[in-house]
């Protein structure tokens, strides 16, 4: 399918690799026949990015201010497994990636296939096929890391958040 959204690359991503010129973010795995697979990550730079506080798009330390992109129904549990965003690579995300920006129906119905170095999202088994979610952008000063279902997170449950933002709500017909 193609996917006719092309946002321009900020200057800040030019380092990182393309396909269909959309940026392949930092933490997406490469398959060892080369294959990028976008919505899977890369279990070691998942690790390390929660852990040093990387942005998980540039790979480049957060600063003050960071975002993480996150789906309806995680809202209430305060954390993510995927790795908190500079504030601009959260908004090339938004735009760039088809699930986030509302412009796929549903999650795919197979899963990829992974080499063994790489996780797919933990809950990727019941969300196949299922109707996609409105995401949300939670702006935090800070989080911790947890342990969740397993997998490290990064939590806001006790640092709080700044600000909750709908990113795709309004493409959904929700309100
Ligand atoms: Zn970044």
């Amino acid at each position: 399918m193609t996917d006719p959204v092309v946002p321009p690359i900020p200057l800040s991503l030019r380092h990182l690799p393309t396909q269909g010129e959309l940026i392949v973010p930092w933490i997406t795995p490469r398959t060892a026949d080369g294959r990028d697979l976008f919505g899977s990550v890369d279990r070691d730079r998942m690790g390390r990015a929660l852990l040093n506080r990387w942005c998980g798009v540039c790979g480049r330390p957060l600063e003050h201010r960071a975002v993480l992109l996150m789906r309806l129904s995680d809202l209430p549990r305060r954390c993510s497994s995927e790795p908190a965003l500079h504030p601009w690579c959260a908004e090339y995300t938004s735009k760039a990636c088809p699930m986030v920006a509302g412009r796929l129906e549903h999650y795919r119905s197979a899963p990829p296939r992974l080499d063994t170095n790489m996780l797919s999202a933990p809950d990727a088994a019941a969300r196949q096929g299922a109707a996609a979610e409105p995401w949300f952008a939670v702006w935090l000063a800070g989080y911790r890391v947890i342990t969740d279902h397993g997998n490290l997170a990064a939590s806001y449950a006790d640092t709080g958040w700044l600000r909750i933002r709908p990113v795709t709500w309004r493409h959904l017909n929700i309100l």
